[in-house]
């Protein structure tokens, strides 16, 4: 194999591994999940090649660092901003009082400075240097044709909407499973029909209830439950739970 498609093997999965994985923002027992590392090599592994591959056609070369933390600050927009729209919404699972705090004009300004300079770090800049470093033979070249470039585009700006549907989908319909309100097999789209039909239409009640499954799903209603400190435990038939004798 070349040298150049060991950089870009390296770099697509060193990527989501310093972003997520590092940052414990997915749990270690989600990397299990082939397609959860599929969409992560696809958003942080192909955002962070994406934004190499221009670096070099750009010609600032290997060492452009003001271009790089620029593009890793773009990158931090596009994904938290439009993809996860966390820099609007005051429930994010992780905001914390950051979700009230410096909020002004319906945006959560310090969230929005924390996560792009995060991004712009830790995504982008730290994976795209050690790659280099790791492949110092190739760093100068573009390791992508037009037509491959073009395709990871495409690929990396179809996976943010197809992420935060997995996200949602997966954590709620676990707990709905669990409460006993629908059947763990149920299709995405019956399951969001139920949720439009039962909610008012009102966009910032969707998105405060999506953030709270997540949160739910994320800290009490994991593979492994925990119902002893759920909120929703007297409530809950916990219907499919295989470590209901070990937690209840
Ligand atoms: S009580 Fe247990 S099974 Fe039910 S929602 Fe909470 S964590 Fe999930």
């Amino acid at each position: 194999m070349k040298d150049s498609k060991k950089a870009i093997l390296f770099l697509i999965f060193f990527a989501p591994f310093v972003g997520e994985g590092l940052s414990t923002s997915t749990p270690v027992y989600e990397w299990l999940n082939p397609l959860v590392i599929i969409l992560l090599v696809f958003l942080y592994g192909f955002g962070a090649l994406i934004i190499r591959e221009l670096l070099i056609r750009w010609g600032k070369g290997s060492e452009g660092w003001l271009t790089l933390l620029l593009l890793g600050a773009a990158y931090g927009i596009i994904e938290e901003g439009l993809y996860l729209m966390t820099f609007f919404n005051p429930n994010w699972q992780d905001i914390g009082i950051l979700g009230y705090y410096g909020r002004f004009i319906g945006v959560n300004w310090v969230w929005v400075v924390q996560l792009t300079i995060f991004h712009m770090i830790y995504s982008i800049t730290i994976p795209v240097v050690l790659t280099h470093i790791a492949f110092p033979g190739v760093k100068e070249e573009s390791w992508l044709s037009k037509k491959a470039l073009i395709f990871v585009i495409i690929i990396f700006i179809l996976c943010g909407p197809i992420w935060m549907l997995f996200v949602i989908d997966t954590y709620t319909k676990r707990i709905f499973s669990r409460l006993g309100f629908t059947n763990e097999k149920i299709k995405y789209s019956d399951l969001q029909k139920i949720i439009t039909d039962n909610l008012e239409k009102d966009a910032a009640l969707f998105n405060e209830y999506h953030a709270l499954l997540v949160e739910l799903g994320k800290n009490y209603c994991k593979k492994k439950p925990v119902c002893t400190s759920c909120p929703l435990n007297k409530l809950c038939k916990k219907i499919h739970c295989s470590f209901k004798r070990a937690t209840i």
